[in-house]
């Protein structure tokens, strides 16, 4: 569904990324882990063309192929972002836009669906996540595991290929984060493609199909979760997992 090759990106002499590759299947839920700084978000930005790295090859369905090294173009980025559409740490939800207009923005002026089909299709998602009642109201109205629901639905409205999860819910209260991985969960039982950055191993360990972990800008190791949970092979990954553990 998605490769990605030689990803590099630096800021100024920091060198972030030092050649990141990656492909993930359709329907499968991949999650990377690694130390902060390791450049994990730095990823998912590079692959929505969110932050544009200096080389890299990203390739998606519908014949989308982005060589970042070859200043591609501006419609090609876009159609990259269109079939990736991110969750972010902090729901990055639009503050003067109610709920509804929130989740209905990308399709109608992005798009191009009709307002009327853009919001019967944003409130059955709404639904879903039992968030129907908050259709109107604005984003400061809400707790921070509702501003995140809300946060999948407007990425699920964009009806990706990928879903780019960024620390969904590191910056949630305890007790709101169940509420938060349980509709994660479903949407991987129902076979979206999800990439997520996370430090909730347990999610990992129950819904990933692969971990990635991620040290210095390069993927250290990958494996099932059980492998590497129990036994990584690298030591990087295993102070990575004594220190968290
Ligand atoms: P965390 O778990 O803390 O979010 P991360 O693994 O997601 O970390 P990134 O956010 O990708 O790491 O950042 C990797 C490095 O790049 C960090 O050292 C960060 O300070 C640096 N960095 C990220 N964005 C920028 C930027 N726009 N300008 C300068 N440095 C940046």
């Amino acid at each position: 569904l998605l490769d990605v090759s030689g990803l590099r990106k630096a800021f100024g002499s920091h060198e972030v990324l030092r050649g990141i590759d990656l492909s993930i299947e359709r329907g499968r839920v991949l999650v990377l882990i690694g130390p902060s700084g390791s450049g994990k978000t730095t990823v998912l930005r590079s692959i929505n063309g969110l932050e544009i790295p200096e080389a890299g090859v990203v390739t998606a369905a519908g014949g989308i192929r982005v060589d970042y090294a070859a200043k591609p173009a501006k419609k090609d980025i876009l159609a990259l972002r269109d079939r990736t559409a991110m969750v972010f740490q902090h729901y990055n939800l639009f503050p003067h836009m109610t709920v509804i207009e929130n989740i209905i923005e990308g399709p109608t002026q992005v798009q191009g669906v009709k307002k009327a089909q853009a919001i019967a299709e944003a409130e059955a998602l709404l639904e879903r996540v039992g968030l129907a009642e908050k259709r109107d109201v604005y984003p400061f109205q809400l707790s921070g595991g509702q501003a995140q629901r809300v946060g999948i639905v407007r990425a699920l409205a964009l009806k990706p290929d990928l879903l780019l999860f960024d620390e969904p819910t590191s910056a949630l209260d305890p007790e709101l984060v169940g509420d938060v991985l349980a509709v994660m969960k479903e949407l991987a039982d129902e076979g979206w493609t999800m990439l997520v950055v996370t430090h909730e191993l347990a999610f990992a360990r129950q819904v990933a199909d692969e971990v990635l972990f991620m040290d210095g800008g390069v993927i250290v190791e990958r494996g099932a979760p059980r492998d590497i949970f129990t036994a990584p092979r690298e030591e990087r990954t295993q102070q990575f997992l004594h220190r968290i553990l």
